[in-house]
């Protein structure tokens, strides 16, 4: 009878909060080796243009395999490796990485490399890029660097004179889940950004919410007047691609399309030629 009492309660919410209290321990602690002890890893996921069916690039996605608390995602890691002072560290690693792997692949294809918006503060970032760029021998038009709105949060300034100087060294600038956070239209005619990404939350509501629809198309509709391309995000539906498509985005990304892949495997389906037809006609294949 005693079960489920307040007290019970109140024990297992100590329990959770020791839980809580432990699992942020042992990321902190183990994100500290976790570059020397070779567990990260970097997935690539293709994005395709619409129009021609073509791979365009690959965003690099990072990956975190902890010996005991299995995958960790970086929705969780990132931010801690932000509060504790090594996300310029763990950048550094995926910077090179991801440039490296990119000259595995054919053609002009780009690599595309989340920034957190720290990072982006980082007067180091500029310096960083170069020096990755070179060593893997990477032309600065095949990087791209994706950064969200938050950064708009920090010193506008600041944001807009780091944009620029990134901008002179001739990669790409992406602004990605755009619509979700501290959101300003202004800030896409003011920033020259050459790729919004529309998050992918708008995708998954498309079907259900006329608001949605109506937001997506303006974006599509203001981006190509402004020469931008627009990427839509985690598709996962041939209906939500042919919306896509409909609405006038340029490319697409998701889980319909490709899932991300390691750097063999991605370096694999590229020499292979695929797109968005031969995914197609893979996805028939294993369901048959
Ligand atoms: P993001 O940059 O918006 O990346 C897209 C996320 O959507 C990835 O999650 C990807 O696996 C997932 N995704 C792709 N297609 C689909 C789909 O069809 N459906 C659904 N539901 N999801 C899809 P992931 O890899 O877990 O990364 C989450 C976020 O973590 C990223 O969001 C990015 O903000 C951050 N992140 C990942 N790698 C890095 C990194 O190297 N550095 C930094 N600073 N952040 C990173
Ligand atoms: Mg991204
Ligand atoms: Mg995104
Ligand atoms: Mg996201």
């Amino acid at each position: 009878q005693a079960k489920g009492t307040g007290r019970n309660r109140a024990v297992s919410f100590t329990w959770s909060m020791k839980e809580r209290f432990n699992r942020l321990h042992e990321i902190e602690t183990g994100l500290r080796r976790a570059i020397a002890d070779r567990e990260l890893s970097l997935h690539f996921q293709p994005v395709f243009n619409l129009a021609s069916g073509q791979v365009v690039g690959c965003e690099a996605l990072l990956r975190w395999m902890h010996p005991t608390l299995g995958s960790v995602p970086p929705q969780e890691f990132i931010p801690i490796a932000e509060n504790i002072g090594i996300i310029a560290e763990i950048s550094d690693w995926v910077l090179g990485e991801a440039c490296a792997a990119a000259t595995d692949w054919p053609g002009d294809l780009r690599v595309a490399v989340n920034i957190s918006p720290q990072l982006l503060r980082s007067a180091e970032l500029p310096q960083m890029v170069v020096s990755h760029l070179m060593r893997a021998g990477l032309p600065a038009r095949r990087l791209e660097l994706e950064v969200t709105e938050n950064v708009f949060l920090d010193d506008q300034a600041h944001t807009s004179a780091m944009l620029l100087e990134l901008r002179k060294i001739g990669l790409r600038l992406t602004l990605d889940d755009f619509g979700t956070g501290y959101s300003s239209l202004s800030y896409l005619s003011a920033y020259a950004f050459d790729t919004i990404k529309v998050d992918q939350s708008f995708m998954h509501n498309v079907r259900r919410s006329p608001e949605s629809q109506a937001v997506v198309r303006a974006i599509a509709f203001l981006a190509a007047e402004l020469g931008m391309d627009t990427v839509a995000e985690g598709i996962e539906t041939d209906e939500q691609q042919d919306y896509a498509s409909a609405a006038g985005f340029t490319d697409a990304q998701g889980f319909l399309l490709c899932q991300p892949q390691a750097r063999p495997a991605i370096a694999a389906l590229l020499a292979g030629g695929i797109d968005i037809g031969t995914m197609r006609a893979r996805r028939a294949r294993r369901r048959a």
